[in-house]
Order: C-alpha cells, then sequence, then structure tokens
C-alpha cells in the first residue's frame, strides 16, 4: 500500500471548484499540486503548483500528469474509463477505475444498489421510444428521464408527468441512453458525507440537510433536522456502499427522506461534493483535508462540527449585470464568501458560495436567507464601487 507524505505531489484530474479547494488544503498540508485541465485559467490551475493542459480524453496530457504525481484522484467522475484503466496502471488512482465504472453510468450505479438490497427509486432503463414507453408502465408518472452518462446539476434531465409528455422528455435529453426514474415526493433531502482510507476505515461528517432549486444545490444545512436514527441508518447505508465499492476516498451519497420518514438513495458520488462545503470552514477538518488524508494513506482527521453552518451556493445568475457587490457578504461578520476564480458566469453556473457560522442554526439559516436576497437586489444595483 503506497503512502504519500507531505512533499508528495497530488494529480487531479479536472480543474472546477472542487479541484480547487483540495489543492487549497493540500498545499497547506505541505502536498504539491498537479492539475488537469483544458481551460487555461480554471479554478484549480490557478491555485496549483503545476498545470498540464488538455482534455480528459487527451491521453498524452493525462500521462504527462501521472508522470508528476504520486497519487492520482480526481474532481469529477467524467473522466474516460479507458484513460483511467490506464493511469491506474502508472500511479495509484483513488478513487479507482472500477469505482469510476460503477459510478458514471447511472443503470451501473442502480444495478449496483439494487445488488446491495440499498433503497432507492423505482427505476427502468431506456434505449429507444418503444422501452421509454414499458418503463413509464413499470416505474409509473409522474418520472425523470435521466441520460446515463455525463449529466449533473439537473442536465440531462428531464420530467415527464403524463404519458403525452414521454416523448417530449425524450427529445430534451437528446434521445440519449437513459434511465426513468418515479419522482419522489420527498420530504426533504440529505447527504452523507463520509470518507473511507486505505485500511477500510470509515468516518463521517455531519449529515448536511439539501435544498435544490432548478436541480442545482442552493443552500446545506449542519446539523440537519432528522432523528438521530435515521442519521444512524443512513450513515451505515453511506459506509456500505463505500465498502462494497472498496472506495479510498471522500464519498457523498445523497438520499431523499420520504414522507413516511424512509430513506432512498438517489445518487453517489465518490469524490468530495457541494453539499461537503460547509466543511471547509465549519469543521475541524474539512472534505478537502479529509480526502487528502485518505488518498494519501495518512489517517483520517476529526470531522465534527465546530458551529452550526450554512452553506448558500452562488450561481453565476447573480452576475448578470457583471460582477455583483459583495457588500451584503462581507458586512455580516458570521458570513465568509468562497469564490472559485471562474472567469466566465452563466446562468446556473457555481461560481463560489458563502458559508455562514454561528451558535443557532435557525439565525444562521435566517442570515443566509437575508444574505441571499441582498446579494439578489444588489446584483441588479451594480458593483461595488
Ligand atoms: P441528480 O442530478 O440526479 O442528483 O438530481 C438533482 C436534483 O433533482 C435532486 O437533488 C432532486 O432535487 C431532483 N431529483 C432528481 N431525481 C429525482 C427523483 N427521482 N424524484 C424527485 N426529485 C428528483
Amino acid at each position: 500500500m503506497t503512502r504519500v507524505w507531505p512533499g508528495g505531489t497530488i494529480g487531479i484530474l479536472g480543474g472546477g471548484q472542487l479541484g480547487r479547494m483540495l489543492a487549497l488544503e493540500a498545499r497547506r498540508m505541505g502536498y504539491r499540486v498537479a492539475v488537469l485541465d483544458p481551460e487555461p485559467e480554471g479554478p484549480a490551475a490557478q491555485v496549483a503548483d503545476s498545470h498540464v493542459r488538455g482534455a480528459f480524453d487527451d491521453l498524452e496530457a493525462a500521462m504527462k500528469l501521472a508522470g508528476e504525481s504520486d497519487v492520482i484522484t480526481l474532481d469529477t467522475e467524467h473522466v474516460p474509463r479507458e484513460l483511467l484503466e490506464r493511469l491506474e496502471t502508472m500511479k495509484p488512482m483513488r478513487p479507482s477505475a472500477r469505482v469510476l465504472r460503477v459510478i458514471q453510468d447511472r443503470l451501473e450505479q442502480r444495478r449496483f444498489l439494487e445488488a446491495l438490497g440499498a433503497p432507492q427509486v423505482r427505476y427502468a432503463a431506456v434505449s429507444d421510444a418503444e422501452s421509454l414507453r414499458a418503463a413509464a408502465e413499470l416505474v409509473g408518472l409522474p418520472s425523470v428521464l435521466k441520460t446515463r452518462r455525463s449529466g449533473y446539476d439537473g442536465k440531462g434531465q428531464a420530467r415527464a408527468a403524463l404519458p403525452v409528455e414521454l416523448a417530449g422528455a425524450w427529445g430534451r435529453i437528446g434521445e440519449a441512453p437513459a434511465i426513468l426514474e418515479s419522482f419522489v415526493a420527498f420530504e426533504k433531502e440529505i447527504s452523507v458525507l463520509l470518507a473511507r482510507d486505505v485500511d477500510g476505515d470509515v468516518r463521517f461528517h455531519p449529515i448536511a440537510e439539501n435544498v435544490h432549486r432548478h436541480h442545482i444545490l442552493r443552500t446545506s444545512r449542519v446539523p440537519a433536522r432528522i432523528p438521530e436514527e435515521l442519521a444512524a441508518q443512513a450513515q451505515a447505508l453511506g459506509a456500505r456502499i463505500a465498502s462494497a465499492l472498496d472506495h479510498v476516498g471522500m464519498m457523498a451519497v445523497e438520499l431523499f427522506v420520504t414522507r413516511g420518514g424512509s430513506l432512498l438513495v438517489n445518487e453517489i458520488a465518490p469524490r468530495t461534493h457541494n453539499s461537503g462545503h460547509y466543511s471547509f470552514g465549519a469543521c475541524a477538518t474539512s472534505q478537502f483535508e479529509q480526502h487528502v488524508r485518505a488518498i494519501c494513506g495518512l489517517p483520517l482527521g476529526d470531522p465534527s462540527l465546530l458551529r452550526p453552518a450554512v452553506m448558500l451556493n452562488l450561481l453565476g445568475d447573480l452576475w448578470r449585470d457583471g460582477p455583483p457587490s459583495w457588500s451584503p457578504v462581507l458586512a455580516h461578520p458570521a458570513a465568509h464568501l468562497h469564490l472559485y476564480g471562474k472567469r466566465r458566469a452563466s446562468p446556473g453556473r457555481k461560481m463560489g458560495h458563502v458559508l455562514i457560522l454561528g451558535e443557532d442554526v435557525e439565525q444562521v439559516s435566517t442570515l443566509a436567507e437575508t444574505i441571499a436576497a441582498e446579494l439578489d437586489r444588489g446584483a441588479s444595483a451594480g458593483r461595488d464601487g
């Protein structure tokens, strides 16, 4: 088993915000960081020691990254399988190519969960108009059609409430191979955030309670308002999933809590996750430090929550008239601004987040909504002077 000590180099496939925050924490701990990303000045490349410019299907560039690295990880699961398998022969890949094989394809992921006996939504595979009709009979309507590959933040998803809407939904996702899932009228969404180390030990960050808008995460609130018993069940389920995959690193398992109070797995992310951003400021060990520890073969850190927290995502919509005014965030001493250094904003694009800390999660939540409203008003009023 390979251990990588501070001074070694962590290679990251992907250069977005997850890679950026991982790089910041890794460098604090004395690691070098190399990033593979096609963008000239992406969020992670801006703060890395080394940037290999190249796309995820550029084997030569990926091998250059592997050559510089002692361990390889990723900030997106949308990396071609062949490339992962090749890199794995060169350097330790955490998560492994096998984990990615299961996760990259929503149908494989659902089948894996089914084999594990994990509770999940009803689903069926869709490959053409005929199988779509059969799938709708099986899972019922309303339902959500999701492309098997490359979907995120609601991309590659379309809802259908009536049989006549199925063909339209199929068209909206580009008639790509898909799964149809029954639509869950959930009570809330939560995520289990855990790290599994090279010896198979698991540690949990506190469960986050998540609110999405238009399929994109808007806020995470910690502690989540769920009974202790349900929290324990969710964490046990998360650990079972991570162990069955023999995963190493951070993992997020997104779950629906139904109105009847039971759990259904929505999806698995074998990496750091947006709903764990609160930990970067609110926990003794952030999810990014924990991921570094896990993939480098170090002992895991203490993930306990230092203070109740709410994380508010900042989407590109706020940049509609140029960069928004940051005064509404900076005026509140309890609010902490995180920006990812993205040069271009577009609606729905994750540009940063605000972490709000306090003693009382209700007050923190109210302050988060006040800041959100002020930012929105400020976005139309113009920039800081
Ligand atoms: P996903 O990309 O699959 O995580 O979907 C993003 C968000 O869309 C989820 O967090 C939910 O808010 C919503 N969503 C996805 N699938 C379903 C479903 N089967 N039933 C209800 N809501 C869903």
